[in-house]
C-alpha cells in the first residue's frame, strides 16, 4: 500500500510503488512527447513527483538529455546563482556496533584503528579546521551506545561553538549521526546543530536487510522513519541520501524523491537537502565487489534530475569525488561541497602514521580548502561560507517558503561576497586572494538594487578595514 502521508516507513516508501514507478519509467522513456511535456512542467520551477522525474531520468533520447541538462544548470542558477557552500565533516568515532557490509567501521573489522575524540582532541581538530577558514562542520560518527552517547555529542557540540581562535568560528554544526530517538533529536537541536543528515544507504529493503545484517541499524523501518522522528523532535532542516552502489540507481533514486514528497506532505517541509555519495574503496572494503556502481555518466544525469524534480533542495557532493567529477556536475545543481576533508579520526590536527588509519573511505579529492576556493572562482563560482539562515533562524519552511518564492538570493548573494572577502582577508593565499578580490568587484555588480549594493560595499571595506572582526550574520 502507498500513503505519501503515512507514518510507516513501508507505506511512504512503498516497494510496489517504486516498482510500478519504475515499470511506468520503462513503458515511457522513449515517449518524446510526453518527456517533452514533463520538461515543459519542469521550467516552471515547481519540482516534478518521483515518476515524472523517474521517466526523465530514464530516458535516453540524446537531444531530450541535452534539454535535461540545460534546464538543471537554469534551475541551478536561478535558486542558488553561482554560490557554492563550503564545508568540512568532523569525524569524532570511529567506534561501531553495527555490521554494515561496505562500511569500514563494521564491528568484525579488527584491522582499522578504532579512535573516539576526547573534548581536547576535538579543540585541536576545531582549530585546525578553523585555520583553514571552515565555517561549518558535519560531525560525524558510528554507532555506538556505549561509547558515542548523546551526552558525549552534546559536549562535542558545545565545545566546537565555544573555540573561538584567531578570526576563527564555527558557525553551524550539522550532525550526521545513528537514527535515534525523538527525545535525542529535541536535545539536539536544543544543542543548536544546524541539519540532520542520514543516510537511507538503500531504499530496497531485502537489499537493506541483507547489507545491514547485524546491529540497531538493521531496523531498516526504525532508520527510514528517522527523519519523522527528527522533524518530531524539532529539527525542521534534515538532510537525506542514498549510498550509490549498493543497489539499482533508478530504484534508489524513485525512493529518494518518495522520502522528500513524504516529509513534505507529512510536516509541509521538504528535506533541506539531499546529498549523493557514490561508494568508495576503504580500510577492507573494495567498492568494486558491490556489482550496483554507476558511471559517472549516470551519476551527472541523476544530480541534473534530482535538480529539476527538487529545485528548492541544496544538493551536497563530498570528496568522495574528484576534482574532475566535481568539475563536471556542480554546474548541474550541487549547492554544497566539502573542502580539504579527512575522514579519519583526528586527520585535521595531526597526519596518521599508515599502520593506524582510521578512516572511513578514501577520499577522491585531496586539495587544500585554498586550491578548492580558488579552483572554484576559477571557474567563476563564489565559494560562500555564510551561515546566516540558521544565525537568523531561517531553517525549516521559513527557509523553504523564501527559497520557493526567489527571494533567498537577496540574502545570499551578498552574505555569500561577505562571507568570501572575510575568508580571503583571514586564510587566502596571495594568488587565491587576487583572484577572489576580481572575483568580488565584478559580483557586487549582481546585488539586485542599489541600497542592498551599497550597504555591501559598506560592510566589504568594513571587512577589509577591520581585519581582526569576526562577522557575524
Ligand atoms: N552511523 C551513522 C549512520 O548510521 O548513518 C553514520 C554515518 S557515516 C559516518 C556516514 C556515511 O558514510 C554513511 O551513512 C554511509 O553512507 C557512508 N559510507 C560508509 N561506508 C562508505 C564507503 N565505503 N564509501 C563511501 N561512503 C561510505
Amino acid at each position: 500500500m502507498y500513503d505519501v502521508n503515512s507514518k510507516h516507513a513501508e507505506e511512504f516508501i512503498s516497494h510496489e510503488e517504486i516498482l510500478d514507478t519504475l515499470a511506468y519509467a520503462d513503458e515511457n522513456k522513449d515517449n518524446i512527447k510526453l518527456v517533452e511535456s514533463l520538461i515543459e512542467k519542469a521550467k516552471l520551477r515547481k519540482g516534478l513527483s518521483h515518476r515524472e522525474a523517474s521517466v526523465l531520468l530514464a530516458c535516453d533520447n540524446s537531444e531530450m538529455n541535452e534539454k535535461i541538462f540545460k534546464l538543471a544548470e537554469q534551475i541551478k542558477k536561478d535558486f542558488y546563482g553561482n554560490r557554492i557552500v563550503m564545508f568540512a565533516p568532523l569525524y569524532l568515532s570511529n567506534y561501531c556496533v553495527n555490521g554494515c557490509t561496505y562500511c569500514p567501521y563494521h564491528s568484525k573489522n579488527k584491522h582499522i584503528a578504532r579512535k573516539q575524540l576526547t573534548q581536547e582532541e576535538i579543540r585541536k581538530e576545531v582549530i585546525a579546521l578553523q585555520d583553514m577558514g571552515h565555517k561549518r562542520l558535519a560531525l560525524e560518527a558510528g554507532e555506538d551506545p556505549v561509547r558515542n552517547t548523546m551526552d558525549y555529542y552534546l559536549e562535542s557540540i558545545n565545545t566546537i561553538y565555544s573555540i573561538k581562535h584567531r578570526n576563527g568560528a564555527i558557525r553551524r554544526v550539522n550532525i550526521n549521526i545513528a537514527a535515534t530517538t525523538v527525545d535525542n533529536y529535541r536535545l539536539l537541536k536544543e544543542a543548536g546543530i544546524g541539519t540532520y543528515i542520514l543516510f537511507q544507504e538503500t531504499y530496497h529493503k531485502e537489499s537493506y536487510l541483507k547489507l545491514h545484517p547485524t546491529g540497531p541499524k538493521h531496523n531498516y523501518d526504525y532508520h527510514t522513519e528517522a527523519m519523522d522522528r527528527a522533524m518530531e523532535g524539532g529539527i525542521d532542516d534534515v538532510g537525506i541520501g542514498v549510498l550509490f552502489g549498493l543497489d539499482k540507481y533508478r530504484y534508489e533514486f524513485a525512493g529518494l524523491l518518495m522520502h522528500a514528497e513524504h516529509l513534505e506532505a507529512a510536516f509541509g517541509v521538504g528535506p533541506h537537502t539531499i546529498s549523493v555519495p557514490r561508494l568508495r574503496d576503504a580500510d577492507d572494503i573494495d567498492s568494486s565487489s558491490f556489482t550496483n556502481g554507476i558511471s559517472d555518466d549516470i551519476f551527472a544525469k541523476i544530480v541534473a534530475c534530482i535538480r529539476i524534480a527538487v529545485p528548492y533542495t541544496g544538493m551536497i557532493m563530498s570528496t568522495r569525488e574528484s576534482k574532475e567529477t566535481r568539475e563536471r556536475v556542480l554546474h548541474l545543481g550541487v549547492s554544497q561541497i566539502s573542502g580539504a576533508s579527512k575522514t579519519s579520526v583526528g586527520g585535521y590536527s595531526s597526519p596518521e602514521p599508515e599502520e593506524e588509519n582510521s578512516s572511513q573511505f578514501e577520499v577522491a579529492d585531496n586539495r587544500t580548502l585554498d586550491e578548492v576556493v580558488r579552483w572554484l572562482m576559477e571557474m567563476d563560482y563564489i565559494p560562500s561560507f555564510c551561515t546566516a539562515c540558521y544565525r537568523a533562524g531561517r531553517t525549516g519552511d521559513r527557509f523553504m517558503s523564501l527559497c520557493k518564492s526567489g527571494q533567498i538570493q537577496n540574502c545570499c548573494h551578498p552574505n555569500a561576497l561577505m562571507t568570501l572577502e572575510e575568508y580571503l582577508m583571514d586564510y587566502a593565499s596571495p594568488e587565491t586572494k587576487a583572484i577572489g578580490d576580481k572575483l568580488i568587484e565584478r559580483e557586487i555588480l549582481n546585488v539586485p538594487n542599489e541600497k542592498a549594493r551599497a550597504t555591501v560595499i559598506e560592510n566589504l571595506n568594513l571587512i577589509r578595514k577591520n581585519q581582526g572582526r569576526d562577522f557575524r550574520f
